[in-house]
């Protein structure tokens, strides 16, 4: 019980300010209360802080010269504000996680949950990071040169950024769960111990780079391919929103209408867990 009003509290100061400071909609930040507490309750230190890193490190990036690329992302369904459609789509699948985590304790969830963090990670990274690249992107399925800001555009810049992105979340799992000194840490966090005791930091770094990568360039490759894109009437714009230009309803022009920049993000993560999974399986 006092977990989850520690939770609750800690959640709630960080979701309130970054409410305050416009990086959350009202309804990203109840959702990202809702995240927090029951990743602190359920999973203690190890999953809500590698939480933490990802949320505050993206945060700051978005702000981050943000008049500079807010002039490439207006086009775009991504704002500096993260509603709570995006909050899931990053921090549902943690969440699921955990609870399974909790239920039936096993070092495979953490595995999971660390490759689907070092993905979300990454690919806000590269977007933020890589928005600022003076280089053109080249498409990710035909390498032409594509404009700033398309879906499925990569440059050197971006990629190098969803590498440290995915690393910095393998450092946070290892920092975590007692930096090498699992002792530090409860009994109830052992399943996320063993993983990184096993693998070690050099383990952690492995991992983390390779979940993100491959989250991340899926998400460039669902991104070109598969996701929904919309013509605005008044403007002519290729856009991902269904809406533009005051709020006049836009046309879809390719891709599912289903598969949203939020869906693109979450089949991505899962991609990232996927591969940390079969990194574990195959170290271990
Ligand atoms: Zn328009």
């Amino acid at each position: 019980m006092v977990s989850w009003i520690i939770g609750l509290v800690c959640s709630s100061i960080i979701a309130g300010a970054a409410w305050r400071k416009k990086s959350l909609s009202l309804s990203g930040a109840a959702a990202a209360i809702v995240v927090g507490s029951v990743l602190y309750a359920l999973g203690g230190l190890p999953w809500y802080g590698t939480l933490m890193v990802f949320f505050l490190s993206s945060s700051l990036l978005t702000r981050w010269k943000h008049r500079r690329k807010a002039a490439v992302e207006s086009s775009y369904a991504k704002s500096g504000r993260r509603d709570a459609g995006q909050v899931a789509a990053n921090g549902g699948l943690g969440v699921l996680l955990c609870i399974g985590n909790s239920l039936w304790p096993d070092p495979y969830w953490w595995a999971a949950y660390i490759g689907i963090m070092a993905a979300v990670n990454a690919d806000t990274w590269a977007t933020e990071i890589g928005g600022l690249s003076r280089a053109e992107p080249r498409s990710i399925v035909s390498g032409r040169r594509v404009p700033a800001g398309t879906s499925g555009g990569i440059t050197i810049m971006g990629l190098t950024a969803s590498l440290c992105g995915g690393m910095a979340i393998g450092v946070a799992g290892w920092l975590f769960t007692g930096w090498g000194a699992p002792q530090a840490v409860t009994a109830a966090y052992a399943g996320s111990v063993t993983v990184t005791a096993v693998i070690g930091l050099a383990g952690m770094l492995l991992l983390g780079a390779l979940a993100g990568m491959a989250g991340s360039l899926s998400d460039s490759w669902l991104g070109a391919v598969w996701q929904v894109m919309y013509r605005c009437p008044v403007c002519g714009k290729e856009i991902e929103k269904n809406r533009h230009c005051k709020d006049t309803q836009a046309v879809r022009i390719r891709g599912a209408s289903f598969m949203t920049n939020d869906a693109v993000n979450l089949i991505s993560s899962v991609i990232g867990g996927g591969a940390s999974l079969a990194f574990i399986g195959l170290l271990t």
